[in-house]
């Protein structure tokens, strides 16, 4: 019995940002409310893992292709959000401030990691816009070495009559002067805007 458990810990503290104890912590949680939570959460993890997909226009995941988000008519097509992975895509989707479509790269061009631009959804992007009503690119990868690798490499290679765009840098809301590092706060003034 303990083996079942063990194995089903292991599993949940694989899931990002969980660790062994969160693992257990969740695990226990569930076996309590096992009519409430477990059982409904299984049949729905169950439904999920039958029916999921990629969407193959925007590599999103779900259990539609098209995609959710793609298949929305009241969504703006004529803009597009590059985020590296999908994560992006739900944290900015989570955030309810943005009504265009997206396109999920798969990562950032990182020598590291070996990851080449070939290895990334890049010119299936560049193909896509070029097919499309876009007239807005919005560059959403990490302010890391590794998103500005992969941004500027977009940005070379988008038609120049297409709007560039990216997120803005700088001081987080609540955040205070003496507390930000260097880069943050040099970018912040680079990037100030006129009040
Ligand atoms: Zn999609």
């Amino acid at each position: 019995m303990d083996n079942i458990l063990d194995h089903t810990v292991l599993l949940l503290s694989r899931l990002q940002g969980i660790g062994t104890r969160s693992a257990r912590r969740i695990l226990f949680d569930l076996m309590k409310k096992k009519e409430l939570l477990l059982e409904p959460l299984i049949l729905s993890l169950d439904n999920v893992a039958k029916n999921i997909k990629t969407c193959q226009q925007c590599f999103n995941l779900d259990i539609t292709d098209p995609c959710n988000i793609c298949s929305d008519s009241t969504r703006d097509k004529q803009t597009i959000c590059v985020v590296e992975d999908i994560s992006s895509l739900w944290a900015i989707e989570n955030s309810k401030s943005y009504n265009g479509l997206y396109f999920v790269l798969g990562g950032n061009i990182s020598a590291q990691k070996n990851q080449s631009p070939q290895n990334l959804n890049i010119d299936l992007l560049l193909e896509h816009i070029k097919s499309s009503s876009i007239t807005e690119v919005i560059i959403a990868t990490s302010a890391t070495m590794e998103g500005q690798i992969t941004s500027h490499y977009i940005k070379d290679q988008i038609d120049p009559k297409i709007t560039l765009t990216m997120l803005a840098q700088g001081i987080p809301i609540g955040g205070e002067i003496d507390y930000l590092d260097d880069i943050t706060l040099s970018t912040a003034i680079k990037l100030r805007k006129v009040l």
